[in-house]
C-alpha cells in the first residue's frame, strides 16, 4: 500500500514511491532507466537513452519562452544500497520500505535512496506538468553515481543542447553548491604467507559506530570500523590473523568489522580496555564481541599477521589537508571503506577525494609507495574530475535572485568536499555554467537515511518559480 500518498507536492511523492519499489542501486540500473524510458514515451516526449543507461528526456519550452536558453536538470538513477544489521533485504528484488514520520520520509531497515531518486521524482513531475511556464527542459538522468560517476564519465551528451545546468544531488535545502572534490578509488592489496594453526580461534566484531558519508562527513572525527579494528588488533601481543573484513562501499565510513584471529591471549579482556580507551564522543557505542569460534586449521604466520597489522596500522585515513583558501572546507581526504581477505590476501580500498587535481594524484603516489614497503600492489579507477568555481555564472546569478526574492533570503553560496558530476559534466559540455542544489538529506549512505518533506516542498516550488525566469 502507497504511504507516501498525502504528501505533498504530490506527484513528486508519487514518482519517488514508484522510484522506491523498483530496485536501482548501481550497477543495477537497468531496471530503472527503463521506467524513464517508458515515462517519456508514454507521455510524447522525446528520449534518448545512451548505451550505458544515461537517459535524456527533452520537453520543448512552454508557450512564449521557445527562445530561451535551455536548462539542464540533472540526478543520477542509482541509488548506495545498505542495510541494517540483521536485516534481511535483497536490494536487487525487494522495494525499499518506505514510511514517513514528522517531517521525514525513510525506508525501514535500509538506505532510502532520497540520494538521488528525489531529483528523478522532481524531475518526472516538472516534465508532466503542463502548467508551469519553463524554457525548453533537458532532463539528464545518469547511472552509477555512487560507485565513481560511471554514467557521467561515459556520457556522450551530443544530444545536450543546454549550456546551464541544475544538479540535484545536494543534502541542504537553501545551499547552492558551486564547486567539489574531484575523486579517485583506490585498491592497495599485500599478500600473506599462512601455516598451519595451533591455537584457539576467535571471532571479533567490532561495531557500535555512526558510519556516514566519506566526503560531506569527513571532518566530523567519526571512527572508522576497519581502522579501528586494526589498532585493536595491534594491541594482542600474540596473535595469528585468519581473516579481516569490513564496510561496504569505499564512499560510506564503515561502521562494521570482523576479524578471525587465532590467539592464546585473553582477548576479550583486551577488547574491553580498547573499547574502554577509544569511544569518543562523536562514537560513544563503539563495542567489541569476542566469541570462540570453530578452530581453523590455517592462518597466516606470525610474521605476516604482524605485517598484515603493521601495514593497516600505517595506512593513511580521514583528512590529509584543510583548505587554504574556504573556510571550513576539507581540501584532500581519503576513506578506508572497504577490507577484504580472499585467497591469501588483504585488499584495503579507498575512496580518495581532492579539490585540488594534483593533490589526489600526490596522495595517490604516496599509497603506492607505500603499499610497494609491504610488497603489496595499489590498483586505482574511477578519476573523476574537481568541479572548479566559475567567477562568471549567469545561472548563480539568477538563482541566487529568484531565492531571495522568494524566501526573502539569499541562499548560501558553498565548495564542498564530495564528488558531484558536475566536474565531469563541465568536461563533457563544453562551457558549462551548473549549480548544484537538493531538498534536506541526513545521513545519506546509511540505513538512517532520511528526507525531509518539507524541504522537497519549499525546493520543489522554488525550482518551479526558477523555471519561469529563465
Ligand atoms: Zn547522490
Amino acid at each position: 500500500m502507497a504511504k507516501l500518498t498525502n504528501l505533498l507536492p504530490e506527484r513528486v511523492f508519487h514518482y519517488f514511491e514508484e522510484i522506491c519499489s523498483i530496485p536501482h542501486g548501481s550497477g543495477d540500473t537497468a531496471k530503472i532507466s527503463d521506467y524513464c524510458v517508458e515515462f517519456a514515451k508514454s507521455r510524447g516526449l522525446e528520449f534518448i537513452k545512451e548505451d550505458i543507461g544515461n537517459v535524456i528526456i527533452k520537453k520543448p519550452a512552454s508557450l512564449g519562452k521557445e527562445n530561451c536558453e535551455p536548462i539542464v536538470l540533472q540526478g543520477h538513477l542509482d541509488m548506495v544500497c545498505e542495510k541494517a544489521e540483521g536485516v534481511e533485504f535483497d536490494f536487487t528484488k525487494d522495494s525499499l520500505k518506505v514510511d514517513c514520520e514528522g517531517d521525514y520520509v525513510f525506508a525501514h531497515g535500509t538506505t532510502l535512496g532520497g540520494d538521488d531518486g528525489i531529483a528523478v521524482a522532481m524531475c518526472m513531475a516538472l516534465l508532466e506538468d503542463d502548467s508551469i511556464a519553463h524554457p525548453p527542459i533537458e532532463v539528464l538522468f545518469t547511472v552509477d553515481e555512487e560507485t565513481g560517476m560511471y554514467g557521467a564519465q561515459a556520457l556522450v551528451g551530443d544530444d545536450i543542447k543546454g549550456r546551464r545546468l541544475i544538479n540535484i544531488d545536494s543534502e541542504e535545502e537553501g545551499v547552492f553548491t558551486v564547486s567539489c572534490a574531484g575523486g579517485v578509488r583506490a585498491e592497495l592489496s599485500i599478500s600473506l604467507n599462512t601455516e598451519i594453526n595451533n591455537l584457539p580461534c576467535y571471532n571479533v566484531t567490532l561495531d557500535g559506530l555512526i558510519g556516514g558519508h566519506s566526503g560531506v562527513e569527513i571532518h566530523k572525527g567519526r571512527l572508522n570500523s576497519n581502522k579501528a579494528m586494526a589498532a585493536f588488533l595491534s594491541t594482542l601481543n600474540d596473535c595469528r590473523l585468519i581473516s579481516i573484513n569490513g564496510g561496504m562501499k569505499d564512499n560510506a565510513i564503515p561502521v562494521l568489522t570482523r576479524a578471525v584471529v587465532a590467539t592464546n591471549e585473553d582477548i576479550s579482556r583486551k577488547a574491553a580496555d580498547f573499547v574502554k580507551h577509544n569511544a569518543t564522543d562523536s562514537d560513544p557505542d563503539l563495542n567489541i564481541t569476542v566469541l570462540k569460534a570453530e578452530k581453523c586449521e590455517v592462518c597466516f604466520t606470525k610474521k605476516d599477521s604482524e605485517r598484515a597489522v603493521d601495514f593497516l596500522c600505517g595506512l593513511p585515513n580521514g583528512i590529509i589537508k584543510w583548505s587554504d583558501n574556504i573556510d571550513n572546507l576539507v581540501e584532500t581526504s581519503l576513506n578506508l571503506g572497504v577490507l577484504l581477505t580472499e585467497n591469501n590476501k588483504i585488499s584495503a580500498s579507498f575512496a580518495l577525494r581532492s579539490s585540488v587535481n594534483e593533490d589526489k594524484l600526490k596522495l595517490l603516489d604516496d599509497l603506492k609507495e607505500y603499499v610497494a614497503k609491504f610488497d603489496g600492489k595499489m590498483l586505482s579507477e574511477g578519476h573523476y574530475p574537481a568541479w572548479e568555481y566559475r567567477k562568471e555564472s549567469p545561472l548563480r546569478d539568477i538563482m541566487c535572485k529568484v531565492y531571495e526574492q522568494q524566501y526573502g533570503a539569499l541562499p548560501q553560496v558553498v565548495a564542498i568536499h564530495a564528488g558531484l558530476e558536475c566536474g565531469l559534466l563541465s568536461e563533457k559540455l563544453n562551457g558549462l555554467d551548473a549549480v548544484s542544489m537538493g531538498p534536506n538529506m541526513y545521513d545519506i549512505h546509511t540505513c538512517r537515511e532520511r528526507l525531509s518533506i518539507s524541504s522537497v516542498e519549499k525546493l520543489y516550488s522554488y525550482i518551479c518559480k526558477l523555471l519561469e525566469c529563465l
